[in-house]
């Protein structure tokens, strides 16, 4: 059974009062424009956080997803931000469904930037998690799970997350060279 996504998201009429939008210049560019309310309206990235779950041995965690899209891929645990969540809030709870674990801490690595047809275009914050608790089993949104090493990580589906694993790897060889 294949997946069919939704189709890309587009504002076409107005959420408040409903009349067909038309695109106007804000200054800036052309967005779409409700004239009777005066209201631009914007395609703006959605935040999400992936994290980086160190073992202590040179392995980072990686989760087989049991949701489209990329069902079944292996991939960095995360999710997307709630409104009113911090971001380490979101690492925390996102960590904690997929995987059980409890993050003590968490540290910013960097941003990734993605798109995908469910979401349109996303920016991902990664973070490292060195220190946690708990014992890590497949949540709800996970197939499976495992701490892989550099040589036996994943393709994973994610242009975001391949550009934080980038990150992740320039910032571990630095501290490993002793620079
Ligand atoms: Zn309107």
């Amino acid at each position: 059974m294949g997946w069919t996504p939704p189709k890309p998201f587009e504002w076409n009429h107005c959420g408040t009062c409903g009349a067909p939008l038309r695109p106007a210049h804000d200054g800036e560019r052309e967005r779409p424009w409700c004239r009777d309310c005066n209201r631009f309206y914007y395609s703006n990235p959605v935040p999400a956080c992936c994290v980086l779950v160190e073992d202590g041995a040179g392995g980072l965690l990686f989760v087989r997803r049991a949701v489209e899209p990329a069902l079944g891929r292996w991939s960095l645990p995360g999710g997307f931000m709630e409104a009113g969540e911090r971001a380490g809030e979101c690492v925390a709870r996102e960590l904690e469904e997929e995987t059980g674990l409890i993050a003590e801490s968490c540290r910013i690595l960097g941003t990734g930037a993605g798109h995908n047809a469910l979401s349109g275009h996303v920016l991902v914050l990664g973070f490292i998690v060195e220190h946690w608790r708990g014992t890590p089993h497949a949540g709800s949104d996970a197939l499976d799970l495992a701490f892989l090493n550099r040589d036996a990580r994943p393709e994973v589906p994610f242009t975001a997350h391949r550009e934080l694993l980038a990150c992740y790897d320039a910032l571990r060889g630095r501290a490993a060279a002793g620079d």
